[in-house]
């Protein structure tokens, strides 16, 4: 395969194109995702959206190009605040205990971590420092209660991206999903940069040239994308509903301040829905990771479930479809065994090992509809395609080893984990899982039970159920 038919041609919302995917400095591809907001469970629509970031860096990685991830964590904002008030604790020790929530989830999904993962309160001195930028360029003023905004007007390019009429633009470029902003700006487009303290924020507040405050939450993204990415960068992305304002806004206030052009290309991933709905918080119709354990659904079957629909397309989700997921990865797993017991192996060839093998082998069409505009659905058609006309007895040692590697290939790609079949049918526990499973027995034989629930919890999390005997326990896959 030549080099450039090995590169990712991928949607662009800017240009509304497909266009290729290429680092433009040094062979390192360098992309930002807006991350959480960290006031309770991300739900599975915002794992949509995180999971489809996480397939674009590994088919940029497997085609050969390494990666400089960015993904911030929002802990300073209207939600935040509020909700680490009804807590009782402090902004950073509520924010601290939802975070590693958000890691304990992004783990189980096999979600490849961010190589920098940046808080915006760690970043309150290159906030200022941006807005203060912006005022001296004419873009950005302080109002009379020590709010500043961004004057919409001052930056001819607004709208580029989401292509909106400026009528919708005028009345839309302040409303947010964090933050409310208040009403002692000029024109009821500008949006705040830094809000001034009020009572309700209670400690919640830094110093700054204009008094107490606090950024507004568009900031954070451009100060943290400058601070590890320039002022130029490869590509940024986020869901759907972030491509106005947040984005629109984002690339008026780092244009602004640095002249730069911000980010070349933009991937915006459409929703998870729930009965033609929007999943989400506020809505009150999400699933959580933890939720769909509780009902026997591992992360595995969650997160193919995730990645069955084209990432531009809304996808519905269904109960009734994990339960597809499962048979679907059982069926790979198969023939992942059929063909690994061919080659001798005992273990899945290593990133390293992919990557230099650098193609998909009998998969290469799967690999192909990844490489064109990550086309997920496209790609687990053509794997199932593949196998059903496979027969791997019929097959070489050198050709089962090669399309074992294939399928690695694509595997690693989309990130899945298979499950282990031990025999027909019966799958063995990963040793993880099995400790988890000692762990709780012995709780359960100091009659801790406390523990041992806790234990049997986790267990579930990682998609095993516990089944207690006389004479021991035994570890079952959820469905
Ligand atoms: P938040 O924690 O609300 O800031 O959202 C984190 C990410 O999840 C953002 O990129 C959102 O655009 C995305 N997101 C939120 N709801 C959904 C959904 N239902 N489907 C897909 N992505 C979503
Ligand atoms: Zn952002």
């Amino acid at each position: 395969m030549s080099e450039s038919a090995n590169r990712l041609q991928l949607h662009d919302t800017l240009t509304r194109t497909a266009r290729e995917v290429w680092p433009s400095e040094a062979g390192t591809l360098r992309f930002y995702g807006c991350g959480p907001t960290v006031y309770g469970p991300a739900h599975i629509g915002n794992f949509r959206t995180f999971i489809a970031q996480d397939v674009f860096r590994r088919v940029v990685e497997l085609s050969g190009t390494p990666t400089l991830h960015v993904r911030n964590i929002t802990d300073v904002d209207d939600k935040t605040i509020r909700d680490s008030q009804k807590a009782g604790q402090t902004l950073i020790e509520f924010t601290q205990y939802w975070t590693e929530r958000f890691h304990a989830d992004c783990a189980a999904l096999n979600l490849l971590p961010p190589h920098v993962e940046p808080k915006a309160t760690d970043h309150i001195a290159h906030q200022i420092k941006m807005i203060e930028d912006l005022i001296a360029h004419g873009n950005a003023y302080a109002a009379p209660d020590g709010s500043v905004y961004f004057r919409v007007s001052s930056y001819a390019d607004y709208g580029k991206l989401s292509h909106l009429e400026d009528r919708e633009l005028k009345v839309g470029a302040a409303q947010t999903a964090n933050d409310s902003d208040e009403y002692t700006k000029d024109s009821l487009a500008d949006f705040a940069l830094w809000k001034a303290h009020k009572p309700d924020d209670g400690e919640n507040f830094w110093e700054s040239p204009w008094g107490k405050g606090r950024p507004g939450w568009h900031l954070e993204c451009s100060a943290m994308a400058l601070e590890y990415l320039g002022v130029e960068f490869d590509l940024h992305s986020g869901g759907i509903d972030l491509v106005f304002p947040h984005h629109e806004n984002e690339i008026a206030q780092s244009c602004c301040a640095t002249g730069g052009r911000f980010a070349r290309h933009w991937m915006h991933i459409a929703h998870l829905m729930v009965d033609s709905g929007k999943m989400s918080k506020s809505l009150g119709n999400l699933y959580t990771l933890a939720d769909l354990g509780h009902r026997g659904y591992s992360p595995a079957v969650v997160r193919y479930t995730l990645l069955s629909g084209h990432y531009r397309q809304p996808l519905n989700f269904t109960l009734h479809s994990l339960d597809a997921s499962h048979q679907a990865l059982l069926k790979l797993a198969k023939f992942e065994k059929q063909l690994r017991a061919l080659t001798g192996a005992t273990a899945a060839p290593s990133l390293d090992e992919l990557r230099a093998a650098g193609k998909a082998d009998i998969f290469a069409e799967a690999w192909a509809d990844l490489l064109n505009d990550l086309n997920v659905p496209g790609a687990i058609g053509a794997v199932f395609a593949t196998i059903n006309k496979t027969k791997p007895a019929t097959l070489s040692v050198e050709a089962a080893k090669s399309a074992w590697v294939g399928l690695h290939f694509v595997l690693a790609a989309l990130g899945l984990e298979l499950p282990v079949i031990k025999d027909e049918g019966e799958v063995e526990a990963p040793e993880e899982v099995k400790a988890l499973a000692d762990q709780r027995w012995n709780a359960k034989q100091a009659r801790d039970w406390t523990s041992a629930d806790d234990l049997r919890k986790q267990i579930e999390l990682l998609g095993w159920i516990v089944k207690d005997s006389k004479e021991g326990y035994t570890l079952t896959p959820q469905a």
